[in-house]
């Protein structure tokens, strides 16, 4: 799809084989949202974690935003579109799952390996920002300078569990997942080799899903 009036054709595509033959399903998500989990994901036009995970309407409550960040309760602005979903999501649909969604090939975490890129765009340079402490890490690896893809996997990697971090900066939220009734999950899509990998907390590693399909 290129243009906006593919974009209409495929409203119309969905609806005839969605809307129209499954009108109980569609008729049930009139009476309102009930998803069990809130992603986190970046604005990326290749990530869409609906598509990737395979999702209908109704299962997912989504915020996207560059390299999939998440500010920490000190450093979140007023009005803060991240929280405010991350809040809504929480307090009010109770969702019972997190996943923070990063990637390969990241666009946001190749701005901010090489600021210069970016340079005239204020808005990106001021969210990358928040990143930062991934930058602050990559200095202590010994990762040489110039193993570009070493150096964007690092990144790539770290910056989703900060946000893992910084979600748990939330008092209302470290409560849920102390209490055992919310949790966290780390996810890292490689589009390189097509894997989905998950944080696997023994590890300290990102590992590829197919080793925990089939496990409860
Ligand atoms: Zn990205």
């Amino acid at each position: 799809m290129t243009n906006f009036h593919d974009l209409i054709e495929g409203f119309h595509n969905f609806k005839e084989a969605h809307l129209e033959r499954d009108r109980e399903f569609f008729d049930a998500l009139k009476h309102g949202q009930n998803p069990r989990t809130l992603v986190i994901a970046c604005c990326d036009s290749r990530v869409d974690p609906a598509i990737l995970m395979g999702c209908r309407p109704g299962d997912l409550f989504v915020v996207r935003n560059v390299a999939a960040l998440v500010p920490a309760e000190d450093q979140s602005a007023a009005p803060d579109a991240v929280m405010a979903a991350v809040e809504y999501g929480v307090k009010h649909l109770a969702v019972e799952h997190i996943i923070v969604m990063g990637h390969s090939n990241c666009g946001g975490i190749h701005g901010l390996l090489n600021p210069v890129e970016v340079k005239n765009e204020s808005y990106i340079r001021g969210w990358l920002c928040l990143a930062h402490p991934v930058l602050d890490e990559l200095a202590h690896t010994d990762i040489p300078e110039d193993d570009h893809h070493g150096r964007s996997r690092h990144c790539e990697e770290a910056a989703i569990l900060l946000s893992i971090e910084n979600l748990l900066s939330y008092g209302w939220l470290h409560d849920r997942v102390e209490a055992g009734t919310l949790k966290l999950h780390a996810l890292y899509y490689d589009m390189h080799d097509g894997n989905l990998c998950v944080w696997d907390a023994e590890k300290e590693d990102f590992v590829p899903s197919a080793a925990i399909v089939g496990k409860a």
